[in-house]
């Protein structure tokens, strides 16, 4: 809910923040817990949860703003790399149901970890998956 959110609240002055950037659809400002010097959030000044619910319109302005912040950040920090990510939904690890994208300034051995072990497909499952994905798309 819009009115609970601590997003909205932000946005709305109601409580503060490290504010970097703002125009008429997207708010920035840095995470309050990095995990790096420069890790910034990107948000839509309006409440919608994840990128299913986000209209295209509103979702161009958002990925713009991504754009422009990464590239501030980047140069900013002198990061030789960064990372985009964007959690959907609890089970994904989403903590705050308004959608944001994280940037985050990378750096050779700068000990942040993604623990991701390839899985292998199980006989016939490949096929089966991109099946289904297909139906859907039709
Ligand atoms: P996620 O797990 O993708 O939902 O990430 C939520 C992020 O929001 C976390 O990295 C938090 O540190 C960050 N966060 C939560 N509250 C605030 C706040 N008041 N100001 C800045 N960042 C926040
Ligand atoms: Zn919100």
């Amino acid at each position: 809910m819009a009115e609970e959110c601590i997003f909205c609240k932000i946005i709305r002055g109601e409580i503060p923040s490290d504010k970097i950037y703002e125009n008429k659809h997207i708010f920035s400002l840095l995470d309050n817990n990095p995990i790096a010097p420069g890790h910034t959030l990107v948000i839509p000044k309006k409440h919608f949860k994840t990128i299913l619910d986000i209209p295209e319109q509103e979702l161009c302005e958002l990925i713009k703003g991504v754009k422009k912040m990464t590239m501030a950040v980047v140069e900013a920090t002198d990061a030789p790399g960064f990372n985009i990510i964007v959690n959907g939904k609890k089970a994904a690890g989403q903590l705050v149901d308004h959608i944001h994208f994280h940037i985050i300034p990378r750096f050779k051995h700068d000990n942040i970890r993604y623990e991701c072990p390839a899985i292998k497909y199980k006989e016939g499952q490949k096929q089966e998956i991109m099946d289904r994905i297909k139906k859907v798309l039709k």
